[in-house]
């Protein structure tokens, strides 16, 4: 049974959830002010994670989660903070203390973005709250996050090395903090965050409870748990690979080369107005976009070297639609949460196939379908076999006028380079994949000239 209440836009989000005995949000103890939020969402309906973790969380015991973004593990851990702040209003001692030091929930989040997207979740689940949140993030001044945190916040959001550069500089303390959150703790650690994150636990009161969410748990990660968790609650849910399974997934196998032209003509042939382009290294994604951009179309491209406001701009105007294409690194896209984002486009495939599965994850989010595009060339077929293993199934490949016509391994950067002689003259297989393209092409477009579409130009075979 699910409420029959509109959101703000009119929109009803549902969550999959896989237990046979459905709860309501108003099953889970939540307060009137949360429950009315919701509404005003558009949730109808509890996802797994959050019928599981919020009623032990608001008893006060710590949570062990193993859970990816898109789970709806954020209001998981957001609402039982929020409910224990409104009901237990700050004590005289507290409201003794000077206002930098009054902050009682620390959430500790290792990319800006994802910072960013939870402080966006507080603010809508305590929209009928007066409660405060401070978002402290590098990148940007400090000056204002200083300014926030003498005005006084109840709930810090942080990432792990603006918070520690701050505790040092002792714009704020850590000493009333009754709940720690430590959100996506293996990325912490892939990040090279971990030591920062200990440090911070350290300037924190050792009676306080812990919610930790992690979607790997690598031996450093269980240690960690091990260290800083007491008898948690654990609860798994949807391991990456079967959150893939609302994805149709696309691949192309093409050329190196020819990899800008397939994305111009997939963009074209299948009327994409919006996608999320992953590519692998930062100057990548930049040269894809300035590509983009020469065709016409509004990109721009969000990577670790862009300056937060750069990255803030392009996801906001992503959001907004001003921009059509968003190209992305991996690292940067962490986070990254487009309500029903249609299309996303792996441009190169990553070389572990868990981050394929984070990428697509940006789409088919919420109850919602999602298309997963990937442009595969000879080098990147062991990444594709790869992916295919870990989702147990393979992926649909389709045919376009670029074909793959090389079936040898690119030449490492580590060897010496072609000199411009030998450049000009190309080799015997050279000009045999050139050839063999060229006549490609021209079959392609006299076999598919009224091909249209995804589903009448799958490959048959
Ligand atoms: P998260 O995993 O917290 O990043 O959430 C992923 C997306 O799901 C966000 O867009 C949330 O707004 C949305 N969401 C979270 N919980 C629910 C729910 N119970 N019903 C519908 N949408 C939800």
């Amino acid at each position: 049974m699910y409420l029959t209440n509109l959101s703000k836009n009119g929109i009803i989000k549902v969550m999959e959830n896989t237990s046979s005995n459905q709860l309501q949000f108003s099953d889970l103890g939540l307060d009137k002010r949360l429950l009315d939020a919701l509404v005003r969402e558009g949730y109808v309906t509890p996802s797994p994670i959050q019928s599981q973790a919020i009623p032990p969380a608001l008893n006060g015991q710590d949570i062990l989660g193993c859970a990816q973004t898109g789970t709806g593990k954020t209001a998981a851990f957001a609402l039982p903070i929020i409910q224990k702040l409104i009901l237990n209003p700050p004590s005289k001692t507290l409201l003794s203390c000077p206002p930098n030091k009054r902050a009682r929930a620390v959430i500790l989040t290792p990319t800006r973005e994802l910072a960013l997207q939870i402080e966006q979740s507080f603010k809508a689940y305590g929209r009928y709250t007066k409660l405060k949140c401070s978002l402290l993030i590098g990148g940007v001044s400090q000056y204002p996050q200083e300014l926030s945190l003498k005005q006084g916040a109840d709930i810090i959001i942080a990432t792990p090395g603006r918070l520690i550069d701050l505790l040092w500089q002792g714009a704020c303390e850590l000493a009333n903090i009754n709940t720690l959150v430590l959100d996506e703790a293996d990325r912490m650690l892939d990040m090279g965050f971990i030591n920062d994150v200990k440090r911070i636990i350290e300037f924190l009161p050792q009676n306080r409870q812990t919610l930790f969410f992690t979607a790997t748990m690598p031996l450093e990660i269980r240690k960690l748990c091990d260290t800083i968790l007491k008898s948690p609650v654990s609860i798994s849910v949807t391991p990456p690979s079967s959150t893939v399974d609302k994805i149709t997934q696309f691949v192309y196998l093409t050329d190196y080369s020819t990899k800008p032209d397939l994305l111009l003509w997939i963009l074209q042939e299948q009327n994409i107005k919006s996608a999320i382009i992953f590519c692998r290294t930062k100057h990548g994604a930049d040269r894809l976009a300035t590509k983009l951009e020469k065709a016409n179309i509004k990109t721009a491209s969000i990577h670790g070297d862009k300056s937060q406001g750069a990255r803030q701009n392009a996801l906001s105007g992503f959001k907004a639609g001003r921009i059509n294409m968003l190209v992305a690194t991996d690292i940067a896209a962490r986070g990254i949460d487009v309500d029903a984002l249609g299309y996303v486009i792996n441009y190169e495939l990553p070389n572990e196939p868990e981050t394929y599965v984070h990428r697509i994850g940006r789409t088919g989010r919420a109850g919602n379908t999602g298309i997963a595009i990937s442009l595969c060339d000879y080098d990147e077929k062991d990444y594709l076999k790869d992916i295919e293993k870990l989702i147990k199934k393979p992926i649909t490949q389709l045919d376009s006028p670029y074909p793959m016509t090389v079936f040898v391994k690119k030449e490492k950067k580590t060897q010496p380079r072609r000199s411009q002689k030998n450049k000009s003259k190309p080799n015997n297989l050279q000009k045999s994949n050139t050839q063999n393209k060229k006549n490609q092409q021209k079959n392609y477009h006299k076999k598919s000239s009224n091909k249209s579409n995804l589903i009448n130009n799958t490959k048959k075979d």
